[in-house]
């Protein structure tokens, strides 16, 4: 049987941390930032929610604070944050407004993935413009056919001069509003625009870019691209996460980065603790929320499941259990997330077989994903039907808790990769 090898750890052979040099005290300044712009978020998030668009004002304020650099590594010139420093900050956000940090979340994803697979030429151009002139990144990669794990059908034509012309839709653009820096992945065709015949060579040529990213935000219109503003959800509604149409959109031979499949593989810790991060953030304002009502609710005078003349729910038996069970689901997940982010830039992560290493990285994410999901309903059920008004916390975290079913790696996916492994290693082994 093929050994899952977790409880045979071997010391750590190196530090795989993007760079971990962001001192106690420096990371204890940028976390005082990011408490300040979290109350931010928190004070104008329902606005953001009710009018389902993109939190604008944020953008100002966001660029106001160091943490745009914070997981730059220090030869970029950024702070040097680590896996566990950056996801503290982005549940320290997520407390305030989960939509409006998910959306910058996408900024960290970038920075990370990108980051660990630029050059040094490229990340001292690329990132040293987030460092000095304080710009966004984000990541449109899903496409309208499959999301993340489809092959990209967007096209990248080669040019006579050099560089290519992408064409092609993406469906996920978060964070679009803010950026002007682009991440994406695209199908390196032929002249013609004929896309690789067999799957292998697909694979070979879908390929990472990075480009500039500007457009008019009256007309939508970018040079070679345009946003339509589709975004219409159940919840997650400040994201702002818009179509973008590629017609003719140039990138620069200096634009590509590496083969997109091979390369996203070996980072995509980034893109799975970050989501872990922001629903554990989630988390903890639901269990915040449900104390703050459920410690002074009365009932008065009952005659139910609990008869008397004057009830406190606080008294009440579900409810203490309830809560009870929420605070240590919530410290579970803590637990696990920041274990795994700890793992990783030990090196840990070395002990796993390969093929396991995305989902157990993704198990984090997964597992407090279940948790959030179990933990605003049970808030709604203990704190009663007003919680299920429009403009209560409780319902809005209920929406918002469900986008976690979706970005990778949702849970079937991951314990689809374990099984498969498990029952036939050999197989994979081809
Ligand atoms: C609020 C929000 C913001 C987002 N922002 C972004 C963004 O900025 N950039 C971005 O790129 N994406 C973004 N996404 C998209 C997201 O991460 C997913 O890619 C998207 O939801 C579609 O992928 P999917 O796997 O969920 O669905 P589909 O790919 O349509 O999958 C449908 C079904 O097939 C299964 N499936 C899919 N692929 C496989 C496979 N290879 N093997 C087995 N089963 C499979 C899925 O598990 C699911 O059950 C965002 C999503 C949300 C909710």
């Amino acid at each position: 049987m093929a050994s899952t090898q977790t409880d045979d750890y071997q010391a750590p052979t190196s530090d795989k941390s993007f760079d971990a040099a962001l001192s106690d005290e420096d990371f204890d300044t940028l976390f005082e930032q990011a408490e300040e712009l979290s109350e931010y978020f928190r004070e104008i998030g329902p606005e953001y929610d009710k009018k389902n668009t993109f939190a604008f004002p944020t953008i100002e304020k966001y660029k106001a604070t160091d943490l745009l650099a914070l997981s730059i590594p220090k030869k970029f010139g950024g702070h040097g944050g680590s896996l566990l420093q950056t996801s503290k900050v982005v549940s320290e956000l997520s407390k305030g407004d989960s939509a409006i940090t998910l959306a910058y979340n996408m900024h960290y994803i970038m920075v990370g993935i990108a980051g660990g697979l630029m050059s040094d030429e490229q990340n001292e151009y690329w990132l040293g413009r987030v460092v000095k002139n304080k710009e966004i990144m984000f990541g449109p990669f899903s496409e309208k056919r499959a999301g993340f794990s489809g092959l990209a059908d967007m096209k990248a034509i080669p040019q006579e001069g050099g560089g290519w012309k992408i064409y092609g839709t993406k469906t996920w653009g978060t964070l679009c509003d803010a950026a002007s820096i682009i991440t994406t992945n695209a199908t390196i065709t032929d002249k013609d625009g004929n896309l690789p015949d067999t799957f292998e060579e697909r694979v070979a040529a879908e390929s990472f870019f990075i480009a500039d990213f500007e457009f008019d935000k009256d007309t939508l219109q970018g040079d070679g691209f345009h946003v339509e503003r589709t975004w219409d959800s159940l919840g997650m509604h400040a994201t702002g996460t818009h179509t973008i149409v590629f017609d003719g959109f140039f990138v620069p031979e200096s634009g590509f980065i590496c083969e997109w499949r091979s390369g996203a593989f070996g980072v995509l810790e980034w893109a799975s603790l970050m989501f872990a991060s922001i629903y554990l953030g989630m988390q903890s304002r639901v269990l915040e929320e449900s104390i703050k009502v459920l410690s002074k609710k009365t009932l008065g005078a009952v005659f139910g499941a609990t008869v008397a003349s004057d009830v406190k729910v606080s008294g009440v038996g579900h409810i203490i259990d309830g809560v009870g069970d929420m605070a240590s689901r919530y410290e579970i997940c803590r637990r696990t997330l920041y274990r795994t982010c700890e793992e990783v830039t030990l090196g840990l992560d070395d002990n796993w077989p390969m093929e396991l290493r995305f989902p157990y990285i993704g198990l984090a994410k997964t597992f407090i994903a279940e948790n959030v999901m179990e933990m605003t309903k049970h808030a709604m059920s203990m704190v009663g039907g007003m919680s299920f008004r429009r403009g209560m916390i409780f319902e809005r975290l209920y929406r918002d808790s469900a986008a976690s079913l979706f970005q990778p790696l949702n849970g079937d996916q991951g314990r689809t990769y374990i099984g498969e492994y498990l029952l036939a290693p050999e197989e994979l082994e081809d």
